[in-house]
């Protein structure tokens, strides 16, 4: 991996004079972690021409020289105004700062401490877009991260039935990704029962599932480093034929979206997809988010897979697909997968299935 993250540093430094720029200051952790390989919490990348700089602060002492293959300065102060001496003992003329990772009061030291001739120009979304496109590396971490998933899934699953209340399920899932390899949840799962599934992000309550219901499940690990993401639905018993009607078509838009991944096409064009099958149901306006998003070292990263995204896929993208209809009153269903964009079309990670599952 070392020599890939070199690469990687080498490629934002060959950027660095199309951007009009003698150095870039990476700030987002991803993107900390994504040049340097360095996971604390607490970090900046210097990314020049030559080399870079990893500044962090004296906790991070043996995990930096463990981590990260290009230079550490170790900030025994606040680590921004080290690096504006450090811009200016280099020299450094024109510094670009990633614009939505950087705080108000960070710009501001660093405009304070920088010497007035030093240039602080905001860049959006450059690192974003080169990590769009995965290392067969990064691939074979999701999909790791993909099969933890569902195997927590599997094994959480199993204790799903009426009277069971939505945090204890929560519970279960987490405790299982962790045994089984995970760091952590890479976002808070979400546990919905009967109506609160209508509710496309729930924080799982108290509420108990009753006979009947659908209980809908969306989860994702981090393993090392990299993220999966995944929902499923549970019918406790014989599912009420108006969910069982969303379930077939939520499931057939879902297919279809899938269907159309392949290398060239926008993720608007995959978008429409999902919608075109849904309002053949009457279905399309209880669909309210987008259908999909990349993922990584982050949960969501680009693209985003919505109506008006123009990106064009190319092969070593990972995004999920995951429409859903949400009907107040009713419940709502969601169906994702997590999906690498390959040469020729797209491979479904996901290898958890998706039958109409009663429990
Ligand atoms: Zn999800
Ligand atoms: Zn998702």
């Amino acid at each position: 991996m070392n020599s890939e993250i070199a690469q990687r540093r080498s490629r934002v430094a060959a950027g660095l004079p199309e951007h009009q720029l003698d150095a870039l200051l990476v700030s987002s952790p991803a993107n900390v972690r994504y040049v340097t390989g360095f996971t604390g919490s607490s970090g900046v990348a210097l990314v020049l021409g030559d080399h870079a700089i990893l500044f962090t602060d004296p906790r991070y002492t043996i995990q930096a020289a463990q981590e990260v293959s290009c230079r550490v300065a170790i900030c025994k102060g606040p680590i921004l105004p080290t690096v504006a001496a450090e811009v200016a003992r280099l020299g450094i003329r024109r510094l670009g700062f990633e614009r939505a990772s950087i705080s108000y009061d960070g710009y501001l030291t660093l405009r304070e401490k920088l010497p007035g001739r030093t240039a602080l120009e905001p860049v959006a979304r450059w690192l974003e877009e080169q990590r769009m496109v995965k290392s067969p590396a990064e691939i074979e971490l999701i999909r790791r991260s993909v099969a933890t998933n569902s195997r927590a899934f599997e094994q959480a699953a199993r204790h799903a039935r009426a009277g069971m209340r939505e945090r204890d399920l929560a519970a279960e899932i987490d405790h299982q990704m962790r045994r089984m390899g995970a760091e952590q949840p890479s976002f808070e799962t979400i546990v919905a029962a009967g109506e609160r599934s209508a509710l496309p992000h729930a924080h799982p309550t108290g509420a108990v599932f009753r006979p009947r219901e659908v209980v809908l499940v969306d989860m994702g690990t981090f393993q090392d480093g990299y993220a999966s993401d995944m929902t499923r639905m549970l019918f406790l018993g014989t599912p009420d034929a108006r969910l069982k009607r969303m379930y077939r078509a939520v499931l057939e838009a879902q297919l279809a979206a899938i269907d159309a991944v392949r290398p060239g096409v926008t993720t608007a064009h995959v978008d429409r997809r999902a919608r075109m099958v849904l309002k053949g149901y009457g279905l399309d306006r209880a669909f309210v988010h987008s259908t999909g998003h990349g993922l990584g070292l982050e949960i969501h990263e680009l693209p985003r897979i919505g109506k008006k995204d123009k990106t064009r896929l190319a092969a070593g993208m990972t995004i999920t697909i995951e429409p859903g209809v949400y009907l107040e009153g009713t419940g709502g269903i969601r169906i994702e997968d997590t999906v690498a964009v390959t040469d020729r079309g797209c491979e479904v990670l996901t290898p958890t299935s998706k039958e109409l599952r009663t429990v």
